[in-house]
């Protein structure tokens, strides 16, 4: 093993955006749609595990269950069934080897751990970020005037990240809107003409009015503010979550608070863009890391440093319900990144202390400088 390589390998990482891993024992169908961003359908003989995260689960996931390498998927499940979810959870969890995890906990239609019960399972320390759409649709839910909704919306939000262990606030505004926005914060009269309009009419926060006021109530409240980009399900539309959309809301925004880009594939060049021209943008290859697979990891991690400064990049699983992810997310980002340092140390691009620093900011410092985390803290409870 290379020093990069022996260095990343032993490295806490901090999974800076993530969620729970299930609680309940799954399915095959129900294990089989959490493998897939997409709707698998039953029976139409196309298996999710015919994919490129299907087969590193095969490869890397069936061994910490005493499975041979590349494991058939009816044997992969059965194993699962037969161990139970608490201990698959606690084998891939502490597989991870993350010093700490940021949990989103705005998006749970299943049962999944609370940060701490994860925290707990990894052996590692969990802290809290709170998603903002689920903060505005609980106070539209729980009633309020239209007139009110600004400030109620508001008092909320920061009630909720008041809470101890949180660190920072997310929007899924790509999901909902996209970000082909006017870039201003909208006047009051706009706000309460728009809220009067989804109080009446209900269901999820996707007027437009609405999702401006709520990146604006993000900026607001101080925190590190992680947005999803790019990759997703099918609820999304692809080319409206282009973070370069951002750019004059980035513009607007200057001097105010980080501005986290989560996932971005396929669009990593643009957000390395965005990252190495405003001071207050930092991304991350989450979820696109798994979905590729160790083979193509690399080359995603690479396109993401082409032009983004070596502070500006974090590491992230955005795992979500299968803790296969929470693993799989950090042995990508372990092996890929070690394989391009070690390339760029090996041809003398790189000296090896610049290239073992390189890997310790991704990896862990530049989450615990921007997240404010001591390497110290106590696991919440
Ligand atoms: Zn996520």
């Amino acid at each position: 093993m290379s020093a990069v390589q022996e260095a990343l390998a032993a490295l806490p990482l901090v999974d800076h955006h993530c969620h729970g891993a299930v609680t309940a024992q799954l399915a095959p169908a129900e294990f089989a749609s959490l493998l897939t961003e997409g709707e698998p359908r039953p029976g139409s003989g196309i298996s999710p595990f015919d994919t490129p995260v299907g087969v590193a689960v095969r490869r890397h996931c069936a061994p910490l269950l005493d499975l041979p390498r590349h494991a058939p998927a009816a044997d992969y499940l059965a194993r699962r069934t037969a161990l139970g979810w608490a201990e698959v959870n606690r084998r891939f969890l502490s597989a991870a080897a993350a010093g700490a995890f940021c949990v989103d906990t705005g998006y749970a239609p299943r049962p999944l751990t609370s940060p701490a019960e994860l925290a707990r399972a990894a052996g590692a320390t969990a802290y809290e970020v709170v998603r903002l759409e689920t903060v505005a649709e609980t106070v539209a839910r729980e009633g309020v005037e239209p007139g009110e909704y600004a400030g109620v919306f508001r008092a909320a939000a920061e009630r909720a990240v008041r809470r101890p262990g949180v660190v920072a606030v997310k929007s899924v505004a790509a999901y909902r809107t996209g970000f082909a926005l006017d870039p201003a914060r909208p006047a009051d009269a706009e706000v309460t003409a728009a809220a009067r309009r989804w109080l009446a009419a209900g269901g999820p926060l996707t007027d437009p009015v609405l999702v401006r006021q709520l990146l604006w109530t993000a900026v607001d409240l101080g925190l590190p503010l992680q947005l999803h980009t790019g990759f997703g399900d099918a609820d999304l539309r692809l080319h409206r979550a282009d973070p370069a959309l951002l750019t004059d809301w980035l513009r607007l925004t200057r001097g105010t608070v980080p501005v986290l880009l989560l996932h971005c594939w396929p669009y990593q060049r643009n957000a390395a863009y965005l990252a190495a021209v405003f001071e207050h943008v930092y991304l991350d290859v989450g979820l696109a890391l798994h979905h590729a697979g160790p083979a193509r990891a690399r080359a995603i991690l690479e396109e993401a440093l082409e032009i983004t400064p070596f502070r500006k990049l974090l590491y992230s699983s955005d795992a979500y319900a299968l803790a296969e992810f929470h693993h799989l997310g950090a042995l990508c980002f372990r092996q890929g990144l070690a394989a391009l340092l070690k390339d760029r140390v090996d041809a003398d691009e790189l000296s090896l202390p610049d290239a073992l620093l390189i890997a310790a900011w991704t990896g862990q410092d530049n989450a615990r400088r921007l997240y404010g985390l001591s390497a110290s803290d106590p696991t919440n409870d």
